[in-house]
């Protein structure tokens, strides 16, 4: 019976000049995201909402209505949206539409004696009726159908809601809301490279920048022949789910072996991780800048683990001239394990498989090195720059 689908959004994120730019880059990326599900429906903005309809059949069938529903809460930028029954600007239609549906959904609900409210919101100024009355109207015909005793009226928490729209050129009638992800459309903020670990935190930070609006392209490293292909794998899996929220992000994929050998043959053992981080870093910051991507974006919280002192970090950081995001800096395990669950990359994280970093690993890593540390250790390798450029040049990439 639905023929439509409201999508809402957040009116803050649209004000001024980015209010076009970030309405078509929604639009577009919900057209995206539902090329397969739902080929042919039409998305449209009119109006601080977007309207998905089904292109020439009358209602949206319902498997596709229901991929659309699976679908949609990915899409960021989209705050809520709800199944809807379109109709024209007309109260007696509207009246006889709302009479006609509530007997079902009201022997549909789970709760024997529900309560009940309508919200009515009109944008359409020449309407007859105030928000207020078509609320008292609708509830009084639903009330004479399905009998005024099986149910009770609750303005703010009711089981279930009608909602009616009124606007200039339609209306609709709603009864479910689902709630999207929020943020803002993938596309309205420039393009930056994850490093991507096998971890759980790396695809959190990398899902929390791609919600902020910033399509991502990742960049892992392993140490082949030191870590068997399954550490790769595993990430291309990672970042295959993480492509689901964006349009493809690339895959740099890099083999650290030879330096973090050279380090194993040169440098302080206390100072391998800390020296491998620098490493990664320029890498990623080189391949940031070839790729015109604006910033690094890391899975780093601090005190986790010894890399991630105050100090190592700074260490680590200055290695490079990039702006990196941190965004999980402050959070716990249990606060990503929780997102990693929601957005389906815990699974993935939690197969064991070698990880780049504990090549040659010591047991009693530095907390807390210096800059001038770091770079003292880095002097004794020979034609550091050299060897950096040839683990750039073999990058492998999965576009
Ligand atoms: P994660 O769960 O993301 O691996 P972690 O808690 O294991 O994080 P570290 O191993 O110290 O923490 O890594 C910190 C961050 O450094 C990661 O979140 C990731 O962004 C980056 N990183 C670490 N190892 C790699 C790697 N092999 N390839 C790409 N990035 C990496
Ligand atoms: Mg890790």
């Amino acid at each position: 019976m639905y023929n439509c689908i409201i999508c809402r959004y957040h009116e803050i994120a649209t004000k001024g000049n980015n209010r076009n730019m970030f309405e078509k880059c929604l639009v577009d990326n919900i057209r995206h995201m539902l090329r397969d599900a739902a080929p042919g429906c039409r998305v449209r903005r009119i109006r601080g909402r977007v309207w998905i309809e089904p292109e020439e059949e009358p209602a949206f069938q319902a498997e596709i209505l229901e991929r659309i529903i699976s679908i949609l809460p990915g899409v960021f930028g989209l705050e809520s949206f709800s199944p809807a029954i379109l109709l024209p600007v007309d109260m007696d239609i509207i009246r006889q539409t709302a009479v006609d549906l509530a007997p079902e959904v009201f022997a549909a609900h789970p709760v024997d004696h529900p309560t009940f409210r309508v919200r009515a919101r009109r944008s359409n100024k020449r309407f007859p009726l105030t928000s207020q009355q078509i609320e008292i109207d609708l509830v009084t015909a639903i009330a004479e159908k399905v009998g005024e005793n099986k149910f009770d009226i609750d303005l703010k928490n009711a089981d279930i809601t009608l909602g009616c729209e009124i606007r200039d050129e339609f209306s609709a009638l709603y009864f479910d809301i689902y709630r999207a992800s929020g943020g803002l459309p993938v596309g309205s903020n420039p393009r930056v490279l994850t490093l991507l670990s096998g971890g759980i935190d790396s695809p959190v930070a990398a899902w929390q920048i791609m919600k902020r609006g910033s399509p991502t392209d990742f960049i892992t490293f392993h140490s082949s022949p030191y870590t068997p292909p399954e550490t790769v794998d595993k990430v291309r899996s990672i970042a295959a789910l993480l492509n689901k929220f964006q349009r493809r992000g690339r895959l740099f994929i890099v083999n650290l072996a030879e330096f973090q050998k050279t380090v194993r043959d040169c440098c302080s053992p206390r100072m391998r991780t800390i020296l491998y981080r620098r490493a990664m870093f320029r890498i990623a910051e080189a391949v940031a800048r070839r790729e015109d991507c604006k910033a690094l974006v890391t899975g780093e919280a601090l005190g986790q683990v010894a890399s991630q002192t105050v100090d190592n970090m700074d260490t680590i950081n200055r290695a490079i001239d990039m702006l990196v995001l941190r965004p999980l800096v402050g959070a716990d395990k249990l606060e990503a394990i929780a997102i990693a669950e929601k957005i389906g990359s815990m699974k993935l994280s939690s197969i064991q498989v070698p990880d780049s970093c504990t090549v040659f690993a010591p047991s009693n890593p530095a907390t807390a090195a210096s800059v001038n540390l770091a770079l003292q250790e880095e002097a004794k390798i020979p034609d550091y720059a050299g060897i950096l450029e040839k683990i750039i040049n073999d990058i492998e990439i999965d576009a």
